[in-house]
C-alpha cells in the first residue's frame, strides 16, 4: 500500500495537469495517475489550438507537453497506472491498480472523454483500415485521395480543413443543414475548393474488403440512399465520457457524465470530477484547466472540515 495521499488525480489531460499544479502549489501530497503513460488526453490529437489565451496557434501535442513540463517542474509525481476500482471507505478512498493500491483522502476524477462511435455496419471491422477517429493522426495516409468526414461540430470541421490540405477531395457529411462548429471554422471551411458538404446526409454503412472503398449515404430530405466512393472516413460525432470506473459509485446524467457543478463536487464526499468528464456547458481546454483549479480549491475546503 502506498502512503496516504491528500489527493490522487486520475487522468492527465488539461484538467488533471492543472489540478496537479494547483495541488502541488497548495502543498498537498499529490500524485497523478495516467492510464496510458502518455499525458494530454484529447488535446494530444488536436492539430491546432487557437483559443487558449496567450498561446495562439499552438499545436495540441506541444501544448500537452507544456502542461506536463509545468507540472513536473513543480515536482508533481506522474505515474503510469490504470485505476481498476475505487473503494470509498469514508475517511479515505482506496484506488486499486494492477500493481499497487493507493490510499488517499480525496480523489479528482479527470478521466476526460473519448470519441463516440456511430455503430454502423463496417465501422468496427474497418477501423484502422480507412475508418479513423483522428484526422491529425491518420490523415497523412490519405494524401492525394478522397475521404469523408462525418459530423458538423468543431472537430469535424477542423478535421475537414486539415484533411483538405493533403487530400484530393474531402466530403463533409452532416445530418442537418446547419453546422454546429464555431463561425470562424465554418468561414475557413467554406473557402476551400476541394471540400464539398453533403447536407442532411447520414452514413448508413461502410463497405470495403481490406480497406474502405465505399460509403452508403442516406439523404434524410430526399430519403434516397446513394453510394460514395472514398478511401477513408473520419468519424467526428462527439465524445462519450470515460466514466466506467465510477459507474454505480457517483451520480451521473443520462449520457454518463458525472453530475458536478463548478465546485467539481460529486455525490460522494471527497470525490471530485474535473474537465470533460463532468456535466457542464462548454468542454474546452480552458474550461478543463479551470476545473482542475476549482477541484483543488474544493479539496482544500473538504480537508479542513
Ligand atoms: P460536438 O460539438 O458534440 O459535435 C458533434 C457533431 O456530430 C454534431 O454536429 C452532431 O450533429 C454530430 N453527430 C452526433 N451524433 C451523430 C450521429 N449519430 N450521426 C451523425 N452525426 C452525429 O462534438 P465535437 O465536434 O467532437 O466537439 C466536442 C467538444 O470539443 C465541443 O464542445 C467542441 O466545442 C470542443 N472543441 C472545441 C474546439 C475549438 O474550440 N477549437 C476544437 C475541437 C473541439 P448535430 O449538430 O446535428 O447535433
Amino acid at each position: 500500500m502506498n502512503l496516504i495521499y491528500d489527493v490522487v488525480i486520475i487522468g492527465s489531460g488539461p484538467a488533471g495537469m492543472a489540478a496537479g499544479i494547483y495541488a502541488k502549489r497548495a502543498g498537498l501530497a499529490v500524485v497523478i495517475l495516467e492510464k496510458t503513460g502518455i499525458s494530454g488526453g484529447q488535446v494530444l490529437s488536436t492539430y491546432e489550438v487557437d483559443n487558449y489565451p496567450g498561446l495562439p496557434m499552438s499545436n495540441g501535442f506541444d501544448l500537452s507537453e507544456k502542461f506536463r513540463e509545468h507540472a513536473e517542474h513543480l515536482g508533481v509525481e506522474i505515474k503510469a497506472a490504470a485505476v481498476e476500482r475505487i473503494e470509498d471507505r469514508g475517511e479515505t478512498k482506496l484506488l486499486y491498480t494492477e500493481d499497487e493500491t493507493y490510499e488517499t483522502r480525496t480523489v479528482i476524477l479527470a478521466t476526460g472523454a473519448e470519441h463516440a462511435k456511430l455503430g454502423v455496419p463496417g465501422e468496427e471491422e474497418l477501423t484502422g483500415m480507412g475508418v479513423s477517429y483522428c484526422a491529425t493522426c491518420d490523415g497523412a495516409f490519405f494524401r492525394g485521395r478522397t475521404v469523408a468526414v462525418i459530423g458538423g461540430g468543431d472537430v469535424a470541421v477542423e478535421d475537414a480543413i486539415f484533411l483538405a490540405r493533403g487530400c484530393e477531395k474531402v466530403y463533409l457529411i452532416h445530418r442537418r443543414e446547419e453546422l454546429r462548429a464555431a463561425k470562424i471554422l465554418q468561414d475557413a471551411l467554406m473557402k476551400l475548393p476541394n471540400v464539398e458538404i453533403l447536407w442532411n446526409c447520414e452514413l448508413k454503412e461502410i463497405q470495403g474488403e481490406d480497406q474502405v472503398e465505399n460509403l452508403l449515404i442516406y439523404n434524410n430530405k430526399t430519403q434516397q440512399t446513394n453510394p460514395l466512393a472514398v478511401s477513408g472516413v473520419f468519424i467526428a460525432v462527439g465524445n462519450v465520457p470515460n466514466t466506467d470506473l465510477v459507474k454505480g459509485l457517483v451520480d451521473m446524467d443520462e449520457k454518463g457524465y458525472i453530475i458536478a457543478d463548478e465546485t467539481c463536487a460529486t455525490s460522494v464526499p471527497g470525490i471530485f470530477a474535473a474537465g470533460d468528464v463532468r456535466t457542464k456547458q462548454l468542454r474546452q481546454i480552458i474550461t478543463a484547466a479551470a476545473d482542475g483549479a476549482n477541484a483543488v480549491t474544493s479539496v482544500e475546503q473538504f480537508m479542513l472540515k
